[in-house]
């Protein structure tokens, strides 16, 4: 056992987390898990956390102020986002395609369908929004025995107040103009930001000017803050490898307490997938296929490396994105892997990684896209050429401005929603299986982030691939 690899180590951690949940929600142990197992992944993704946001900092300053040329550094990263933006939108394409193929809505019976339709123009009606696909079945009485009890039977508005707490942190967002995003990457009080997880563009912003303030000074005045970001950089990255260390044991009790906390019974887990099934494949198959399809084209047609290589090189970083369902929670053990183990020089990872984290989410835009579809397609709305245009641009946009931590990409789902003339309130339908759909949708975003930096580190001349 101690000589196993770290990743398989904690394949075991997670595995026997999934079991024990089930064996002790079959004997009514649930009390023990969530009262003496859960906390240990609470500990875990809290120490992830308050690493994280130091580590950012440390690195892209030390990272930045390593560059010596504060040209490059614009060069890498004009190139670093346009690279970002291309693997988003090819994810959002592969979501079209497999949502439009699938059809995972059309799976469900015609009936409840009808009536989700008909509950769907009453709300458009009544919220003043245009129906795009200028239909009506209210109005049709080849339908209207079934218009009594379609408020009663749509799925949407008994669940609608699941959903009421999200919909007000996104009515905050409303009037917002078009150069909010710009601002909001501003700090006004680096301290704040800091003290924050989800300002870390603000952090990433302070550490790069911060980094090319420090290249622009005189080099002996520089010197020793240098060295002591560089040492300070050293001590966050050793906190990774001892936490690591103990990584199978805090998985196994990060999955025993999610699972059970997902749901009370073995027969509510089966339930669960059952009625969501034709929607969870769908996503899972399309996340999977950028995985083992998309990805590995990119590090074959660039002479990386051996796919399944790299792919075992990461894969710590991709258990812990699957356990923790945070991008962020994850980034230092994402950085580890880059940085010894697949061999990005720390000038091109302390950078290139930490933007991916806040802004390139191909997992979640995948995501978001295909769960647009299902919901227009269980209330019988056809979404035309331009309103599928609109979903490109929405969920690109959208995945972008998620937080990465856990559930952000089903509140952003709402903008996309909203784009197209949809119900936002529709999430409520898909979110019982949103946790681990979230689980899977963080791993391709951080699979994408380690891809994209190193194919920019290839670039730049700063791969030096580790043999093992
Ligand atoms: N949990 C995802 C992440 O951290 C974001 C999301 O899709 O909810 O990358």
């Amino acid at each position: 056992m101690k000589n196993l690899p770290l990743y398989v180590k904690i394949i075991i951690g997670l595995v026997v987390g999934i079991i024990w949940s089930f064996i002790s929600s079959s004997l009514g142990l649930n009390w023990l898990t969530r009262d003496w197992i859960s906390p240990f992944g609470d500990i875990f993704i809290r120490m992830l956390k308050f690493i994280a946001v130091p580590l950012v900092l440390f690195s892209i300053i030390s990272g930045v102020s390593g560059l010596k040329d504060v040209g490059r550094l614009g060069r890498i990263g004009g190139r670093t986002l346009g690279i970002y933006l291309i693997t988003t939108v090819t994810a959002v394409v592969v979501g079209l395609l497999f949502g439009n193929i699938v059809q995972p809505g059309k799976f469900m019976d015609e009936e409840q369908r009808v009536k989700n339709r008909i509950s769907y123009e009453q709300w458009a009606t009544e919220n003043n929004v245009a129906i795009l696909d200028g239909k009506s079945y209210l109005n049709d009485p080849q339908y209207s025995h079934l218009l009594s009890d379609a408020d009663r039977a749509s799925m949407a508005t008994d669940m609608d107040k699941k959903v009421e707490g999200k919909m007000e942190s996104l009515k905050s967002r409303k009037d917002e103009g078009p150069l909010r995003f710009l601002v909001d990457m501003v700090p006004s009080n680096i301290v704040i930001s800091i003290s924050d997880n989800r300002l870390m563009l603000q952090v990433i912003f302070f550490a790069i000017f911060f980094g090319i303030c420090l290249v622009m000074i005189p080099e002996n005045t520089a010197k020793p803050v240098i060295n002591f970001f560089e040492g300070l950089n050293q001590v966050f990255l050793k906190m990774v490898d001892l936490v690591m260390q103990a990584a199978p044991f805090f998985v196994f009790a990060l999955m025993a307490g999610v699972i059970t906390k997902m749901a009370e019974t073995p027969a509510e887990v089966a339930e669960l997938f059952i009625s969501l099934g034709s929607y969870s494949l769908t996503v899972f198959v399309a996340l999977v296929l950028m995985i083992f399809g998309f990805y590995p084209v990119i590090i074959k047609l660039l002479g990386i490396a051996k796919y399944t290589e790299f792919l075992r090189k990461i894969s710590p970083a991709q258990f812990l994105a699957f356990s923790t369902s945070s991008s962020a929670a994850t980034l230092p053990v994402t950085m580890e892997c880059v940085e010894e183990r697949v061999g990005v020089s720390k000038n091109v990872s302390s950078f290139v990684l930490p933007i991916g984290a806040t802004v390139n989410m191909d997992g979640t835009s995948l995501y978001q896209t295909i769960a647009v579809l299902f919901l227009a397609q269980i209330h019988m709305v056809e979404l035309d050429f331009v309103q599928q245009l609109t979903i490109i641009l929405t969920a690109t946009l959208a995945s972008i401005g998620s937080a990465a931590v856990p559930s952000a990409g089903v509140i952003m789902l709402m903008v996309v929603l909203s784009s197209v003339g949809l119900n936002p309130a529709w999430i409520a339908i898909i979110l019982p299986v949103d946790r681990i759909l979230d689980m899977c949708r963080t791993v391709v975003n951080v699979t994408g982030d380690a891809t994209v930096c190193t194919v920019i580190a290839k670039g730049e001349g700063e791969l030096n691939p580790v043999e093992d």
